[in-house]
Formats: C-alpha cells, structure tokens, sequence
C-alpha cells in the first residue's frame, strides 16, 4: 500500500506518521540527548545517545528516503558533513573521480583536506563520458561523484551513463542531487548508488536550517561505515532543524515546481537581453546540456540559473548592486530569490566566469524579478 502512493502525498503527510502518545499530526520534538534502558539491560525502542541517532531526523528521513526511493537515509548537521561523510565511508586511501566544476567547498576540501586522509581526487569534465571513463582506475577507484546541475554554470551530467562506466570500473556512483531535489531527478532509479542533498537548500526551502543528507541504494556495508562516520564524528542532524525540514519538506513538491517556472521564464527573458552575454540554464534548448537534462529530468530544470554580462565583472557586481527587490546573497533554494556575483564568493583559484551572476528564483511574482533585474541592469548605463 505504502509504496503506491505519490511522492507529494508522501511530502505532504511527512511520511503520514501520527504521534502515538498524542495523536498529534506533527511530530513533536524530542531534545533529549539520552533514553533509558529497560530493566533487562537492552534499548528496545531502539535509542540510546542522541550523537549517532535521535527521533525526529529519524522521521526526516523516512520522508527524504521515500522521495528518493532509496533503502536508507542519513541526515547531517550540513551538506558538507553529509559529503565528506560520503568520502571518509569510503575503504582506505580510495582514489575518486569528482567534477571540475562543482559545489565550491566540497572541491576544496576534496583537493586540500581528503589527501591527508588517504582520499585522491581526479578533476575531470564530467559533462564528457569519456572523460570519466579515462579517469576511473579499475580496481582502485571506489567512488565517481558528480553534481547535476552543477554549481555556478548548472552543466548537466548524464546520471545513468556515469553510473554505467563506475560499476564497470568497480566503484560507486554518488550524486549530489541538491539543485535538481528528488522532485525533478531520482539518481538512484537512474543507476546511482548514493545520492547526497544540502537540505539547507530546497529540502528545506526556507533559509533557516543548515542540514545535509545522503540517501542510499542499498543498506551495505558502506551505508554502515557512513552511519559508523557520521555517529563517530558526531554529525547528525539536531532535532530542532529535523523538526523545521519535515514541515519544509511537506510542500517541497509545490516549490520546486513554481521556482523552476520562474527560473525558465527568466531565462527565456534575458536571453534576449543585449547585455547579457549568455544565460546558463539547462531548461533552455540552446544550452549545451537540455539533451541530457529532458532524458534525466522530469518536471522541470531547476530554479538555478547565472547570467553573464557583457560588460564584465565589474559592471555585474554593480548589476548586483543596484538590484531593489533580488537579495544580495550567498545560498539558494529559499522562498526568496538570491542574486551573487559568483566569483567573489569561490576567490582565488575559482574556475567561475568573473561576469557571472548566479540567481536562486525564489516564489516571487516572475514578473516583479524580471523588472527589477532589468532596472539593475539597465542602471549600468
Ligand atoms: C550548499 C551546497 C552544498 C553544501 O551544503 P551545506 O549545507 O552548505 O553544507 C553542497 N552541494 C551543493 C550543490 C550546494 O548547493
């Protein structure tokens, strides 16, 4: 019965659980740090300590996993923890295959903190099969992480021909599902094992619960040395933000759909815009990775999307200056739309074009966004 219904009534019910002491509707939430043992010395109820596990992100979880239709989910106190959790799971001094262009710290940290802990990355193009293909070392590549869309230029990765190439090569396919959110992609019902979301962004959706995820195809031994990590290094979610992400989580489908319809309309908008030099959207058919994107993509292309301004980097940072109604922030995936100049945030070393803007539609009227960016712009003289 369960597994037949929707993804949206799963949403909207966070997973239809009902408090058995109270009957309430939402789940309350449950501070203790620790349980008691029954008098035979065991943990019946399956609760100890509330480092490794506790209540409320457990119920976060059966909503997330079941939206991905995965086997197990693990919820962290961030994005970043969830993925470097997914790395660290991984057997010792593990050679991995990761994107060029990808979520700025994670890249960082991929590149300057994991050699140290026995992980070697390869930065290839991931939008090019063969250029994974050439990186993955039989054998002795555990892990090919790619992110769909991807940050700050949202290129599209074919999910189920990288899973194919890592399975042939021994290893696992991990997706960092965070912008496109099980709404629009499944990366596990397209071949990938692990797929990781920064429930910061649109899981949540409201700009107020840093969080992080990995959901899992299968409940292996892998699942348990990321249980075994994130228990150790003490990076579960706190049952406040588990609370705000279940009520977030309930109308995920909603948003998601409208932002994406913005974030399409505004595209489309400025394409046309003489001085914007080209607008990075995979929803357009223009964009080098629509192809890809209508194959793995249902629904719509996400509500991400970067212009990039004729003029250059200085007339963008004043383009996001001069904005009255976009925000001038950092993040995504909140109800109001985000506007930053992208290079400024990654700093030295970024591979992101310094005319870049990067725009998070949030559920504004479309309309109100597109007058003020055209003032903003307009504003450049
Ligand atoms: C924000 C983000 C992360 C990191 O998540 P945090 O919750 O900030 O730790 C990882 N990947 C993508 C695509 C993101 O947008």
């Amino acid at each position: 019965m369960v597994k037949t219904l929707k993804p949206e009534t799963i949403a909207a019910q966070a997973g239809g659980a009902v408090d058995e002491a109270t009957g309430a509707l939402v789940p309350p939430i449950h501070t203790a740090t620790t349980y008691i043992r029954d008098p035979d010395n065991q943990y019946r109820r399956g609760f100890a300590y509330s480092r490794p596990d506790n209540p409320v992100t457990r119920q976060a979880e059966d909503v997330l996993c079941r939206l991905e239709a995965g086997s197990a989910c693990l919820m962290s106190g961030s994005g970043m923890a969830g993925a470097t959790t997914a790395f660290l799971a991984l057997e010792q001094s593990a050679h991995v295959v990761a994107p060029k262009v990808m979520y700025w710290a994670l890249k960082k940290w991929l590149a300057e903190d994991a050699p140290a802990l026995g992980i070697r990355a390869t930065f290839v193009d991931t939008t090019n099969l063969d250029a994974i293909a050439a990186a993955v070392r039989p054998g002795e590549t555990r892990l090919v992480w790619i992110e769909t869309p991807a940050n700050p230029t949202w290129d599209i990765a074919d999910i189920r021909g990288a899973a194919r190439i890592a399975h042939a090569a021994g290893a696992m396919l991990a997706v960092d599902s965070t912008i496109a959110t099980p709404v629009l992609t499944q990366p596990l019902q397209l071949g990938a094992d692990v797929v990781m979301h920064s429930a910061t962004k649109y899981l949540n959706g409201h700009s107020d619960v840093i969080g992080g995820a990995l959901v899992f195809a299968r409940r292996d031994a892998y699942f348990e040395r990321a249980a075994r990590m994130r228990s150790m290094l003490g990076a579960v979610l706190g049952p406040f933000e588990a609370s705000l992400l279940i009520r977030g989580m309930r109308t995920l489908h909603l948003r998601v759909r409208h932002q994406s319809a913005t974030a399409l309309t505004l595209a489309q908008h400025f394409a046309s815009n003489p001085r914007i030099l080209g607008v990075l959207y995979p929803g357009l058919d223009a964009d080098k990775g629509y192809q890809t994107a209508v194959g793995q993509m249902t629904g719509g292309f996400g509500g991400m999307l970067s212009i990039r301004i004729r003029a250059g980097e200085e007339a963008a940072v004043r383009t996001a200056a001069n904005v009255k109604l976009w925000k001038r922030a950092t993040s995504l995936g909140g109800v109001e739309s985000l506007i930053e100049h992208r290079a400024s945030v990654e700093g030295p070393g970024t591979l992101c074009p310094p005319d870049l803007l990067r725009l998070s539609a949030g559920l504004e009227d479309a309309g109100d966004l597109i007058d003020d960016l055209e003032q903003a712009l307009g504003s450049n003289g």
